[in-house]
């Protein structure tokens, strides 16, 4: 019997392959659950619903921007239509910019409060009411050790991630009386798509951030589903308004 039997899950930005929502649906999927997996790339989330019924798993796939008022209302009513509940939000989508203050535009820095921010306070505020009638629930936000801590060229992303960060204790405050927790999870350096597309990719860049990470490697995407999984099951039922760093030691330093 799996740690999620009986229960639905909803994981955003999942078409993204190596990527922490990827990764994320198909670990909570073998652990029983029903997944609504959404991204803004169609095709890409398909293939993530085609990986989890693959290995014997349900899924629905969905194409959904985060930012849409309309496609939140979309997802969580197939999600009900479907499954006919919702037990796990997992809040991942989200997008990347490393510009120092003076080269990040006004838009620019816009952008990254609306989808990663933005998109997780309109994924929550959506789904509570159908986290309610389902008598509860876990809602796992990704933020970012860029939530926390002063890493050069990341102003506008760690605005929004510590937006993340601070509103997750707050939803934690306000869903406690009807059983709905909310956890944020702080990634180090994880080898995804996004990791790949940053700066990272250059070796001089690479070899100086891994001497940061005391456990000498990046994270793998399973390391953060992992965390998820722990966070979205009820081994965490006593455990609301924390952030959990999965980051190989790099925020203890
Ligand atoms: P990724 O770029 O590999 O995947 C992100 C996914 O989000 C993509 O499939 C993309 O299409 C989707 N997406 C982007 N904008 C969207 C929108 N408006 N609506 C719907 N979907 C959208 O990224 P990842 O590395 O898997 O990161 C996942 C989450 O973890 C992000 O929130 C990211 O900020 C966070 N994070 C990642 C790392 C890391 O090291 N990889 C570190 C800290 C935090």
């Amino acid at each position: 019997m799996g740690r999620l039997q009986g229960k639905v899950a909803l994981v955003t930005g999942a078409a993204s392959n190596p990527g922490l929502g990827y990764a994320t649906a198909c670990r909570l999927a073998a652990e029983g659950a029903r997944l609504v997996v959404t991204d803004m790339d169609a095709d890409g989330a398909g293939l993530c619903a085609a990986a989890i019924r693959g290995a014997g798993g349900e899924a629905l796939h969905l194409r959904q921007d985060v930012v849409s008022e309309d496609d939140w209302a979309h997802a969580i009513a197939e999600t009900e239509k479907t499954f006919g509940r919702l037990d796990i939000l997992v809040n991942n989508a989200g997008i990347h910019l490393t510009k120092n203050v003076d080269d990040t535009t006004p838009r620019e820095f816009q952008r990254q409060l609306d989808v990663n921010l933005m998109g997780t306070f309109l994924g929550v505020k959506t789904a509570l009411p159908l986290l309610r009638r389902s008598g509860g629930g876990s809602i796992v936000n990704l933020s970012s050790i860029a939530g926390t801590l002063g890493i050069s060229g990341l102003s506008a992303y760690a605005a929004a991630k510590g937006g993340v960060r601070s509103m997750t204790k707050t939803i934690a405050i306000e869903g406690a009386p009807d059983n709905i927790r909310c956890n944020s999870i702080h990634p180090g350096m994880i080898w995804t798509n996004m990791m790949m597309q940053a700066s990272v990719s250059a070796e001089a860049v690479k070899d100086a951030l891994m001497a940061a990470i005391p456990l000498g490697r990046m994270g793998e995407p399973d390391d953060i589903a992992n965390a998820v999984l722990f966070l979205a099951s009820d081994e965490s039922r006593y455990i609301t308004g924390i952030e959990l760093y999965v980051d190989g030691g790099m925020w203890a330093q």
